[in-house]
């Protein structure tokens, strides 16, 4: 069995390397490293796969919040709604806007925004809400848009964990999670589920008017050539990446069934154990398991994660620290107990390899590792 990895982009590239080599080889050809035609193309093909009504690409997942949060006119002060159990990036954005980050605590089961808490934390100031759908399952956005609405907000969805997935509507209707809030922005950083070979990012929306505003403002506020019609950033996806990111676009229905499988396998191997709790399910949505996230209860997570480390096998802390607890939002004037879940989540969550790549071998050994050690 070849060593463990908690992602395997190697063994990945390698199973689409003719494809990926052609598509590299191309736009060397061309030379059309900015703005060549495979960045619109993908931005069509990503539209498509999604459903969304316009998608902008940008440079990263991080500049697709900012410039989001720009499109949308909050101005300095205005109140954010976001949760305290993400990545650094939702809140970062929000904070260097000269926006403030209302933090509110996440479900302990999905590890998703709370509809209730953001209800308790609407205020005179309060101008959006940013869901994040973590690791791979859609906050519930039918309820974060009937709030929204009811408080004239608007709903940034960073979809960076979670492209392809699929929420489902009280009605019926089925949409992807990243086209429902007003913007919905993501990543392609290499490990994300759509992942690149370097950093990408694109913003979705279904409003033309905003979508032309994220384009001019990802392009130094620029709509005729040398005017400038507002400040903007520099914030494009290059062709390089978007060629690659058209080749791995067709695969990504079947990575998400791969990944989709792995976590069949570890539920009904790790579903039983007394001391740990698999990831929740809720009904709204699918899950496309960009991490599969077990809970530890009454034991000693570092002992443990040792333990796998010395057998082979890796594991990861997504996340390790909440949001207000980390110094450089401290300013914010939060202390430890101000959201107890979040705080819980980040002592008891820990990631188990999952990708592309895992086989039989690996998932067998990795449980049963895993089962000795509860058993
Ligand atoms: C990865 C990630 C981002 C940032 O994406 P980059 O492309 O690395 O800038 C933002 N939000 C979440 C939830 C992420 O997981």
């Amino acid at each position: 069995m070849n060593s463990i990895q908690m992602v395997d982009l190697v063994g990945q590239y390698k199973e689409i390397k003719t494809e990926i080599d052609k598509a590299i080889s191309a736009v060397l050809l061309s030379a059309k490293f900015v703005n060549g035609p495979e960045v619109h193309e993908f931005a069509t093909n990503l539209k498509n796969y999604t459903g969304a009504g316009f998608v902008v690409p940008c440079a990263n997942g991080t500049d697709a919040l900012q410039i989001a949060m720009m499109a949308l006119e909050f101005e300095r002060g205005d109140e954010i709604i976001v949760p305290a159990f993400t990545y650094v990036a939702t809140v970062e954005a929000i904070a260097l806007l000269g926006l403030k980050p209302r933090l509110v605590d996440v479900d302990p089961d999905t590890f998703n925004i709370n509809p209730k808490s953001i209800e308790q934390n609407i205020n005179s100031r309060t101008r959006g809400i940013v869901a994040v759908h973590m690791f791979g399952q859609a906050a519930d956005m039918e309820e974060i848009m009937k709030i929204a609405q009811k408080n004239n907000l608007k709903v940034i969805e960073d979809n960076a964990q979670s492209i392809g997935c699929e929420i489902t509507f009280s009605d019926g209707s089925k949409r992807q999670a990243g086209t429902i809030g007003h913007i919905g922005t993501t990543s392609f950083f290499p490990s994300k589920n759509l992942g690149a070979y370097g950093d990408g990012g694109a913003i979705f929306t279904s409003d033309g008017q905003l979508s032309d505003r994220l384009k001019t403002i990802s392009s130094h506020g620029q709509r005729q050539k040398y005017c400038y019609d507002e400040i903007g950033v520099n914030s494009r996806l290059d062709t390089i990446q978007a060629a690659i990111l058209n080749v791995k676009l067709k695969k990504l229905d079947e990575y998400i069934s791969r990944r989709q499988k792995i976590a069949a396998y570890y539920d009904a191997q790790l579903g039983s154990l007394d001391n740990v709790s698999i990831p929740k399910r809720n009904k709204k949505s699918t899950h496309v398991f960009h991490q599969y996230t077990l809970k530890l209860h009454n034991k000693d997570r570092g002992v443990f994660q040792d333990y796998l480390k010395g057998k082979g096998i890796p594991t990861m802390i997504y996340y390790p620290l909440p949001m207000h607890l980390q110094k450089a939002y401290l300013h914010y004037g939060h202390k430890k107990g101000d959201f107890p879940i979040s705080e819980k989540l980040c002592e008891e969550v820990i990631s188990i390899p999952m990708h592309t790549q895992m086989n039989d071998a690996a998932l067998e050994f990795i449980t049963g590792i895993i089962r000795q050690y509860f058993e």
